[in-house]
């Protein structure tokens, strides 16, 4: 009973926790209370109606009902069986009702206690709240009926107590309902919520990222397994912090793996700036990790840092791979540059002997025409394995139409050796400020290929001319192409087109690559449009020289690598 009681002033929560059984049982006790409290009063103020069969009868009924409630296997029955109980209930509420003197009128009101029942179950409320309605009516005509005394005018008299009982049905038979609509609601969502949690789990412990997610106070809410044991380097002390503790031995990469400022590169991603794919160096030593760290913040729907997911990966296998072949060929083209310069040294200096046969000549031209190729080859990889670094810092005045030209004069001759002719209109001057050496290395490279690409007979055409706030220079040819899918590759390290692969057009695949490193250092752009077996425009962009102070460089326009429509 103190189970009982402590289930109905603790409200639904544990009601819904409970058996069949016991469900059936507590629906039952109030009106049996009540009906046991309806006897002490009758006891004390209406003694006569003790002796009353009807009182005494409903009274026996309603204990035999509540015997039913505790007796029957509830659990194996059909669901919905138990309403038969409430609906019972009305009898035992009739008899006594009818049995009582003016001292204990309104017992009809006992008829609440099924209505309740019945319509708080939500079992087809659109019936069986109806037909307790219905029930509770009958309980009050009932004894007028048997009488034989009932006129219209008794009968419509008792209506009002039922249908305040129905009102009383149909008003819990509502809240039940909505009450029913949401639990269904708050369950999914809960499944919903635990599978997500389950996919969560699943995801950040199969991603071979560390993962680290920090609320909007830089404390650690999550991280997977990963993450510890990426920065388990950075922690000086045993096992990996969740969040970013002081003294975590984080360092800034430099691009040639030295160590440029120390910095706590947490610290600047707690404070919410966005981190993409940055360098850091956990830890010292030997079993320090190189590692590559993203980070993202969000907001909540206050507009306040929420938290910031972090991202690591560690690259430290990638970048010493990356190093060694830098370091390899650095070493190599040092080591090929002085006997390639003593090649075309010597070659040139017999190729001014007056005294030599045409034969003799021609192969030596061919001697220095191909060692020529060879050096520029190892001037490539050299620059190339000077990783990210900005080589031309130092800028100075340049007139990009000049080098166009420049650039057109100095292939000219290898354009009327392979048959291809070789135009520029420049226009008259495109001031910008660079590196020159850097610059005509990219112009350089942009019409070699146009050259090596090409079959004779076709054009390739220079154009510089100033496009708003750009000095822009084009290359185009009708020689090859590049297929769409390859556009992006050919403009990283040591990439090649499989239509260049096929020509077998010697090549290291580091020209462009470089070119775009060294007109990105410049704040512009290159880009190309292209279609296999029709020709390439190469388009390279640099913001004209600011004329006065104060200003701005022009932003940069959008890529548009791809093809012709
Ligand atoms: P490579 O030494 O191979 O020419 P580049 O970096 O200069 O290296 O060029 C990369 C690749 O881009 C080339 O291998 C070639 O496939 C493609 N490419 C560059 N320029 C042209 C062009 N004008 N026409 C067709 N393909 C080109």
């Amino acid at each position: 009973m103190g189970n009982a009681l402590d289930v109905l002033l603790l409200g639904r929560a544990r009601f819904h926790e409970l058996g069949m059984r016991g469900r059936v049982i507590l629906s039952q006790i109030p009106l049996n209370l009540t009906m046991l409290l309806v006897c002490l009063v009758a006891a004390v103020a209406g003694p006569e109606e003790l002796g009353d069969p009807r009182f005494v009868a409903g009274q026996g009924m309603a204990l035999a009902l509540f015997a039913a409630c505790v007796a029957l296997p509830w659990a194996k029955l059909p669901y919905g069986l138990f309403l038969v109980i409430p609906f019972l209930d009305f009898v035992p509420i009739g008899f006594v009702a009818s049995s009582a003197s003016d001292t204990l009128s309104g017992l009809g009101l006992l008829g609440v206690f099924p209505v309740m029942w019945i319509a708080g179950s939500g079992f087809r409320p659109r019936i069986f709240v109806p037909l307790a309605g219905a029930a509770a009516l009958l309980t009050i005509w009932a004894p007028v009926l048997l009488s034989g005394a009932a006129t219209p005018h008794s009968l419509v008299a008792r209506v009002v107590g039922p249908f305040i009982l129905l009102a009383i049905g149909v008003g819990t038979s509502v809240m039940t309902l909505s009450a029913m609509a949401q639990q269904a609601r708050v369950q999914e969502l809960l499944e919903r919520t635990e599978t997500r949690e389950q996919l969560l789990d699943t995801v950040l412990e199969t991603a071979d990222v560390g993962i680290l997610v920090l609320d909007g106070e830089g404390k650690g809410m999550l991280a997977n397994e990963r993450h510890a044991e990426v920065y388990s380097a950075a922690t000086p002390a045993e096992g990996a912090p969740l969040d970013a503790e002081p003294g975590m031995l984080a360092y800034r990469e430099g691009p040639d793996g030295t160590v440029r400022w120390e910095e706590r590169g947490l610290e600047r991603v707690l404070s919410g700036t966005h981190v993409e794919s940055e360098l850091y160096r956990l830890g010292k030593g030997p079993g320090a990790r190189v590692v590559s760290i993203s980070a993202r913040s969000f907001h909540n729907h206050a507009g306040r840092l929420g938290g910031t997911v972090v991202a690591t990966s560690d690259v430290t296998d990638v970048v010493s791979a990356v190093r060694a072949r830098d370091r390899f060929l650095s070493t190599m083209s040092h080591e090929f540059r002085t006997p390639l310069g003593n090649i075309l040294g010597y070659a040139e200096m017999v190729l001014e002997d007056s005294g030599l046969s045409d034969s003799s000549r021609s192969d030596l031209e061919v001697i220095v025409r191909n060692a020529n190729h060879v050096n520029q080859m190892v001037e490539d990889i050299l620059a190339a394995s000077v990783t990210g670094e900005d080589a031309s810092a130092i800028r100075l005045p340049v007139d990009l139409a000049e080098l166009v030209r420049a650039a057109s004069d100095s292939s000219r001759a290898e354009a009327s050796r392979k048959g291809i002719s070789l135009t520029a209109t420049a226009s008259a001057v495109l001031p910008v400020l660079a590196d020159r050496t850097g610059l005509v290395r990219v112009l350089d490279n942009l019409v070699s290929n146009a050259l090596k690409y090409s079959a004779s007979g076709t054009a390739v055409r220079l154009t510089a001319l100033r496009e708003g706030p750009w000095a822009v220079c084009r290359v185009e040819d009708a020689g090859i192409g590049i297929a769409a899918d390859e556009m992006e590759h050919v403009f990283t390290r040591f990439g090649r087109s499989s239509a260049a692969l096929d020509s077998e057009v010697p090549g290291t695949g580091l020209g462009l690559a470089l070119a775009k490193e060294v007109v990105e250092q410049h704040g512009g752009t290159i880009e190309c449009t292209s279609r296999v077996g029709v020709g390439s425009t190469f388009t390279v962009r640099l913001p004209l020289r600011s004329e006065g102070p104060g200003s701005n460089p022009p932003r940069r326009p959008a890529a548009e690598h791809g093809q012709h429509a």
